[in-house]
């Protein structure tokens, strides 16, 4: 199949996704003017308010395939809490694709608002043992699947596949008014990070803050994801902002949440974005950026998981 490098407005109809709400913000505060830098932020938050912006992007390639199949279907896999399965669904459902979730873990008694939303939105949800989901990516289990739901275009977790790559690439065409020197993304599965490789001019640095602990593989699913070597003087990835690994807090970053929200009114959310808004800033105020650095933080969206804090812990 031939992919066009362009956003198939069939794909993100613009009844349910508005790119066009993607806008560029300016930050403006007193630390990036005695540090001569300057700060935007693209809110790909704005584009829909469940489903995480970049999310959608990573989806596209594999929702035009799905379009144009006969069997209408996408598989993918995720935990409970997974933005990646929400956002499945969610397409889908604005499609009109079936889709088909298999959830790591036996079901809950009570399922989370991650997964109550998927079956909102049409989505089957299948249970299976963390044993049986560490062995998803074998022969004998994707045949199974294929009997038990018949033909289907299946996403790998997280869309973590060259496709899902090619996807987020688009994002950096909301980019392109502008040459900013650095890019900066918070970093799960990497492939967000590896579609702006894709599409960022070979000049500009681009900046990965994993949110996992102990991320080491960057370069290996670089490579995956895009055939191509990452460049070490491009490529810079800030591993030590993953505030003790995937979804771990303290009141620090609770803090800069607030503090954010209150100087900016920007929300952040405290598994993504608000770790690498944190990196950012840490990063300026150490002098890691030199003067007259245009810096771009991707807000990637994910505020739906603010809702699993505490009441009254963050203001916004
Ligand atoms: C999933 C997600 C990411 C990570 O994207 P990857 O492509 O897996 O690296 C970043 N931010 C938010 C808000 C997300 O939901």
């Amino acid at each position: 199949m031939q992919y066009k490098n362009t956003i198939n407005p069939q794909v993100l109809p613009d009844m349910f996704f508005d790119i066009s709400n993607a806008v560029i913000e300016e930050l403006q505060d007193d630390l990036f003017v005695q540090k001569q830098v300057r700060v935007s932020v693209l809110r790909l938050d704005k584009i829909h308010p469940q489903v995480s912006g970049n999310k959608i992007f990573k989806l596209h390639y594999f929702l035009e395939d799905a379009l144009a199949s006969t069997h209408k279907t996408i598989l993918s896999f995720g935990g409970a809490y997974s933005n990646h399965l929400a956002a499945t669904a969610f397409a889908c459902s604005a499609l009109q694709l079936k889709s088909i979730g298999i959830v790591r873990g036996e079901k809950p008694a009570s399922l989370s608002p991650t997964l109550q939303q998927c079956i909102q939105d049409g989505m089957h949800l299948k249970f299976i043992s963390r044993h049986v989901y560490d062995g998803k990516e074998s022969s004998d289990f994707q045949k199974s699947l294929q009997t038990e739901f018949g033909d289907h275009c299946l996403i790998p977790e997280g869309g973590y596949h060259a496709l899902g790559a090619k996807g987020a690439a688009l994002i950096v065409d909301l980019l392109k008014d502008k040459d900013y020197t650095h890019i900066c993304t918070a970093s799960g599965t990497a492939t967000t990070l590896a579609g702006i490789m894709l599409g960022a001019n070979p000049q500009q640095k681009i900046i990965s803050i994993p949110v996992l602990k102990g991320i080491t593989d960057t370069a290996h699913r670089i490579q995956y994801l895009t055939g191509r070597q990452m460049r070490p003087e491009q490529l810079q990835i800030l591993s030590t902002y993953h505030f003790g690994g995937y979804a771990k807090k303290n009141e620090q970053l609770i803090e800069l949440m607030n503090t954010v929200w209150l100087q900016h009114h920007l929300p952040l959310d405290f598994v993504y974005t608000a770790k690498m808004f944190f990196a950012v800033l840490d990063c300026i105020k150490n002098n890691y950026f030199k003067k007259g650095s245009e810096i771009i933080c991707l807000h990637t969206g994910g505020l739906q998981g603010n809702k699993s804090l505490p009441l009254n812990l963050i203001s916004f």
